[in-house]
């Protein structure tokens, strides 16, 4: 328990996440533009500069569209057997933009939920 969950109820960070939204007070937003974070919640004052997601967002982004594009794909080859210039219309920008929304989504989870376990970039629990 937190000194701030004493001012804020608390907030659901998979929900905050997906819409982007700060992890503190869940009204304020957290990306100033597609994907940059802002200095800081222009609702309740949080100091962004914690949040630090690293490669996160990208593991997770490159996993779950490689399975679903890679797995429709194949899906497509073996049932359909379409032409490849129909795979690479097809799959190349659904893959970009699927890409690219989640992205967004999964860089807000991962930072409300290094709000909400405390993580620090660089700590290391040496215990
Ligand atoms: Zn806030």
């Amino acid at each position: 328990m937190n000194e701030d969950s004493a001012h804020f109820p608390p907030v659901e960070p998979v929900k905050a996440g997906v819409k982007g939204l700060c992890p503190r007070c869940g009204e304020g937003k957290l990306f100033d533009g597609f994907l940059a974070v802002r200095p800081a919640c222009a609702n309740c004052g949080l100091d962004f500069s914690f949040a630090d997601s690293g490669d996160g967002p990208v593991v997770f982004v490159i996993l779950i569209v490689g399975f679903v594009v890679v797995g429709a794909a194949l899906w497509m080859e073996v049932t359909l057997n379409p032409p490849l210039w129909l795979h690479f219309l097809l799959w190349a920008p659904l893959a970009t933009v699927f890409s690219l929304a989640l992205m967004r989504m999964l860089k807000g989870i991962l930072i409300n939920l290094q709000f909400r376990h405390a993580a620090r970039p660089g700590e290391i629990d040496r215990g």
